[in-house]
């Protein structure tokens, strides 16, 4: 397991000063499903054209850096691979920031969860059609939409498992709140669990038992979420997680650059 990603963006960290957040991507090597892509960050066309893919307002409020070398495609490419090795990418979500780079592994099967994918194809409101940009996904991807699988618990947490072509060790728990189907994606490896928890928070401090985290990034999730009563639950679940089972799963989320920092030195 591999952890992709770079300073994509810079935004803001407390009221006063902007913060760099990064795309944390995860390559995963199987032994019979190829490589697996837990989200897949800005791409390539992204690079090429971001009003167009992303519009106005996201790219003037984050300064977004277009650097071809950090695209997931570009770090797949530098480890020796092909864009066709891999086979599967899981969306913990289908913002624009996690979708960008699809268009860049046209034949991979996508896994997202339904309800996400229901309003990223038809988005409601302002807000939905702010965050999904149907540019990202013009070329048709293979979708495999999922729902929980009934009675089962990870960790307690409903999830989704038996994913079509993907190994048990890979599957998906729902956490809605930042968008309305969004899901953390667990990964099994070494005998430890590792959770991408997407945006279902945005600071390390967030994780930890006297929570903490930047007024800014605090703002920013609140304004941007789908239902924040939701999301704050279930941010609550995952603080509680990493209390009980912290020893079992390591919790990481999409934008933390400290994180980031610490599963490539890891
Ligand atoms: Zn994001």
């Amino acid at each position: 397991m591999c952890p992709l990603g770079g300073p994509l963006v810079d935004a803001p960290g407390s009221l006063l000063a902007r913060g760099r957040m990064v795309c944390h991507c995860l390559l995963i090597e199987t032994p019979s499903s190829g490589l697996v892509l837990v989200d897949t960050g800005f791409g390539l066309d992204d690079m090429r054209d971001p009003i167009r893919r992303m519009g106005r307002m996201f790219v003037s409020l984050t300064s977004p850096k277009l650097d071809r070398a950090q695209a997931a495609i570009s770090q797949v490419e530098a480890l020796g691979f092909q864009r066709s090795d891999v086979q599967h990418i899981l969306l913990t979500h289908m913002d624009l920031d996690h979708a960008g780079g699809l268009a860049d592994f046209p034949k991979a099967r996508v896994h997202v969860m339904q309800d996400e994918l229901d309003e990223a194809l038809d988005p409601k409101g302002i807000g939905s059609r702010e965050r999904y940009k149907s540019a990202q996904w013009a070329h048709g991807p293979l979708w495999s939409p999922h729902t929980p699988s009934a009675g089962e618990r990870w960790f307690g947490f409903e999830c989704a498992r038996g994913l079509e072509g993907l190994p048990p060790e890979i599957l998906m728990v729902p956490l809605s709140g930042h968008s309305r189907g969004h899901a953390a994606i667990a990964v099994q490896s070494g005998g430890m669990w590792n959770l991408h928890c997407g945006d279902a928070y945005f600071h390390h401090g967030e994780m930890e038992p006297n929570y903490r985290c930047p007024a800014g990034f605090k703002a920013f999730q609140r304004i941007v979420a789908y239902d924040d009563g939701l999301r704050r639950t279930n941010q609550g679940r995952l603080r509680e997680l990493v209390r009980a089972h912290g020893r079992e799963a390591r919790v990481f989320c999409a934008h933390d650059a400290t994180e980031l920092g610490r599963a490539i030195e890891s």
